[in-house]
């Protein structure tokens, strides 16, 4: 057992919200100890040994934008910004033809002032005619204008008369890429807000960055080193069973182990479920709180599958595919089917959809291996209920005066991802 400290911080949780928050702390002179139930670091930025191609690949991409502000002051500061690379364009196939030949840029131009800049932006966006393309000019007009809606992005569509055209072909695949759900379930508000940030407020904003290395080395390795050369302590494979509550207090955390740690202050860094279960008056936000799987498929092909680093699948089950590099097994890609929430439904047959509708892609790259995983509650969909729970819930639910919530799921300004994440510790 650790003996009380004065200045000691456990986080609890060894995600990028605990780890952000294990960083702030040891840079503000804590000692700290991070609590990690699972073998590696990194949470949901995760990567998985693949024994036949022998290397370790990520369990889903994982790629932020440059308007994130909050993880790349995180990954400057830890010295990971290096192992990102800034995509500044984006490749959107027509939905109706194979992926044989690359299309226009979805890209901004340097030159043109103000929101002109994005006149490029519309060119690439061929298979839309132009009185679709115009019908999207008048949308963001109306989106930078109204700050507020009392409904889902997908009724404030409704209610603008948009076609389904353009919801399924130019809305859906961007809602998905942000929020890995469809236009129906998130809140209006959180849609503009990644609309705001990205395409209004400066140039390129919605450029992404994805990593040149596996997420395990990234999170796990260096992460892990530099968080050490702080002075933290990491213990992985450990789990917290139960947060002891004192008066106004947490009195200590307790191990499944039935070790206890006793601290000056605690961070959960938890996802939802786990953290419901620690802190029994989150259990009243169970009811509300929703989220959206995400599939990821792993495939290799005997010749390149794209002629571009990744592409946009508009109206297809894959959203983005991802170009990797050549190893013994053949091409390398990775799809992303993003908002898979029926995951019951879409396991069965699901791969055999897919290896039909990559065939349809490019009937010439013959497809060596192909393997599906799914991440079942990948994200917190920001509903109308949910946001709306949450927020009264922060406001009205006293905590213990030494604990922290932490997580994507508790940001209030952002979709559930990285950025919420690291963007979720005030301390
Ligand atoms: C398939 C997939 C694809 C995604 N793609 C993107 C993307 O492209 N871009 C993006 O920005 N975001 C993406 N996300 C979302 C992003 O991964 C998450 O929003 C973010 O990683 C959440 O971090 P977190 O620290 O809040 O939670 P988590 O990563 O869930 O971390 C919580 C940690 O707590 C640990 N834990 C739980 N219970 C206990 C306990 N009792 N004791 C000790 N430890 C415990 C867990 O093991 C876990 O490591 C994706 C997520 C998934 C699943």
């Amino acid at each position: 057992m650790y003996s009380q400290n004065r200045n000691r911080t456990v986080v609890i949780g060894g995600g990028l919200a605990g780890l952000r928050a294990a960083w702030n702390a040891a840079r503000a002179g804590q000692s700290v100890v991070v609590l990690e139930r699972s073998p590696y670091l990194g949470g949901r930025c995760a990567s998985f040994y693949d024994l036949p191609s022998m290397r370790w690949l990520d369990n889903c991409p994982h790629a932020f934008l440059d308007c994130c502000d909050g993880v790349r002051e995180f990954f400057a500061q830890t010295g990971l910004i290096e192992y990102w690379k800034p995509e500044r364009e984006f490749y959107f196939y027509p939905p109706d033809k194979p992926a044989t030949a690359a299309p226009r840029p979805f890209k901004e131009s340097d030159r043109l002032p103000g929101m002109l800049r994005l006149a490029p932006v519309l060119r690439s966006l061929k298979f839309l005619s132009w009185k679709e393309r115009l019908r999207i000019i008048f949308d963001l007009m109306s989106i930078a204008r109204q700050k507020t809606f009392d409904g889902s992005f997908g009724q404030w569509l409704d209610k603008r008369k948009t076609p389904p055209s353009v919801r399924t072909r130019f809305y859906e695949p961007i809602v998905l890429s942000a929020l890995s759900c469809s236009l129906d379930r998130p809140c209006y508000e959180m849609v503009r807000k990644v609309f705001v940030c990205s395409f209004f407020e400066g140039r390129n904003r919605w450029n992404c960055f994805l990593p040149t290395i596996p997420l395990q080395e990234l999170f796990d390795v260096k992460l892990s080193a530099a968080l050490q050369n702080l002075g933290v302590e990491i213990r992985r494979k450990c789990t917290v069973a139960e947060l002891e509550r004192g008066k106004n207090r947490i009195r200590a955390v307790t191990l499944s182990t039935g070790e206890r740690i006793l601290a000056e202050k605690y961070v959960l860094a938890t996802n939802f479920s786990a953290a419901q279960k620690l802190f029994s008056p989150l259990a009243s936000l169970t009811d509300s709180y929703q989220t959206e799987s995400i599939s990821c498929v792993h495939f290799w092909t005997d010749s390149p599958f794209l002629p571009t680093p990744h592409g946009v699948f508009p109206d297809r089950t894959v959203q983005w595919i991802f170009s990797g590099d050549k190893d013994d097994l053949g091409y390398y890609y990775r799809g992303v089917v993003s908002g898979t929430n029926c995951w019951q439904e879409r396991k069965n047959g699901f791969k055999s959809q897919v290896r039909q509708e990559l065939a349809e892609l490019n009937p010439e790259a013959k497809i060596l291996r192909l393997e599906t995983l799914h991440w079942k509650d990948a994200v917190c969909v920001p509903s109308v209920e949910w946001t709306m729970a949450r927020q009264l819930w922060f406001e009205q639910t006293p905590l213990p005066e030494n604990l922290e919530l932490a997580g994507d799921w508790t940001n209030l300004d952002w979709p559930s991802t990285m950025e919420a994440a690291v963007g979720s510790i005030r301390n």
